[in-house]
């Protein structure tokens, strides 16, 4: 059994809570070795990623630490070289970050729903186009590349834990940065910059002014290499009653990873809700043969329903408890409905608990 703790990086896996030991959840229908968002369909308003891209068309935010874990990983040659490259540009490097160019932030946000995943302007710098698409960083992947799925076998529950888990995940690597840049440096500095704008340079894609760099890096400026790799040590060195530490000094900590658990307990021990209705918000599209497709969580996970099942959703109203409805159809439409597809529509996000 791989737990949760398993599938994050060695870097600081053994700093996440105790719910990280319970087993990991499985994603069976993001079958990324052959990309399921790849293949074509006629389906209408279906959406295909370019099998050269898949859902890598994402530039991450690495902490310090994790671009010391590349750094110093002796099988990582190819993410060396990439992540050397990044380093030498200057552009999105700081001391607790290797991140994206905030002009690919800007067109990221701009063009996600018509481009990502089909669009080479927006792809990851480290993603290698061999043997169907790889990642050259793998093991030291961040929170975002860690915890994205274009499908979830629990649907939206699915979603909504993968999200609590990737908050939480982000959360620890924000914290993580800051401690070990000022544990290596303590005069570092990130750029103070609003989100989502850009400077000359940024839209010129140059690396910012000296004056800049400088504010930021200090004495380490031109030893960024070296930084990075202390405190890639100096995260290994964190105890966990020191990262409990760290977390308690946070607002937020508590309540993240709370949502992980609860978010996990409702995949895990799934209850249908008292009372379901048909998705207000979700989106139906007729498909060959009579079946519906429907999306309602994700663009990229449509559901298809059969003609009868299609129907039956119509027969759930609020002013009806689950039970009532499903004694109703059994009596006066002999249909049963079982517990298993209930659930599935639920978690699917097909069938709603109705507004309070
Ligand atoms: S998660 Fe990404 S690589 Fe995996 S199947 Fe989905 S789109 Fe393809
Ligand atoms: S870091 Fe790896 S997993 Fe993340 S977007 Fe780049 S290639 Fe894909």
């Amino acid at each position: 059994m791989t737990t949760i703790r398993e599938t994050l990086p060695e870097a600081h896996r053994r700093l996440f809570p105790a719910v990280y030991d319970r087993p990991n959840v499985e994603e069976r229908r993001a079958t990324c070795s052959d990309c399921a968002m790849c293949s074509r369909s006629e389906a209408p308003g279906t959406i295909a990623f370019q099998p050269n891209l898949k859902c890598c068309t994402y530039h991450p935010t690495l902490p310090n630490f994790l671009a010391g874990a590349v750094l110093a990983d002796p099988d990582m040659a190819e993410g060396q070289r990439r992540m050397r490259a990044r380093i030498a540009s200057r552009i999105g490097i700081t001391p607790q970050w290797v991140a994206p160019p905030r002009k690919h932030r800007v067109l990221l946000d701009a063009a996600r729903t018509t481009s990502f995943g089909r669009s080479k302007v927006l792809l990851c710098p480290y993603f290698v186009e061999e043997g169907g698409g790889l990642c050259s960083i793998w093991r030291h992947r961040e929170a975002v590349c860690s915890t994205f799925f274009c499908k979830h076998d629990a649907g939206a529950a699915g979603h909504a834990f993968w999200t609590a888990h990737k908050r939480f995940t982000a959360h620890v690597e924000v914290v993580l940065a800051r401690h070990a840049a000022r544990a290596v440096f303590p005069g570092a500095a990130e750029p103070d910059f609003p989100r989502m704008k850009l400077t000359l340079e940024d839209l010129e894609d140059r690396a910012p002014s000296e004056i800049d760099y400088a504010a930021c890096w200090g004495e380490w400026a031109g030893r960024e290499e070296d930084f990075y790799l202390r405190t890639f040590d100096v995260v290994r060195s964190v105890t966990r009653d020191e990262m409990d530490r760290l977390l308690a000094e946070e607002p937020r900590s508590e309540e993240l990873a709370r949502d992980v658990a609860t978010k996990l307990d409702a995949i895990t021990a799934p209850r249908l809700a008292e009372r379901l209705v048909p998705n207000p918000n979700l989106v139906a599209r007729p498909l060959p043969g009579g079946a519906m497709g429907v999306t309602t969580y994700s663009a990229y996970d449509p559901m298809s329903l059969t003609p009868e099942l299609w129907a039956v959703l119509g027969e759930f109203k609020p002013e009806e408890t689950l039970a009532e409805t499903r004694a109703r159809l059994d009596r006066d439409n002999d249909l049963v409905i079982a517990d298993d597809l209930l659930l599935v529509l639920q978690n699917h996000a097909i069938l709603v608990p109705p507004p309070a």
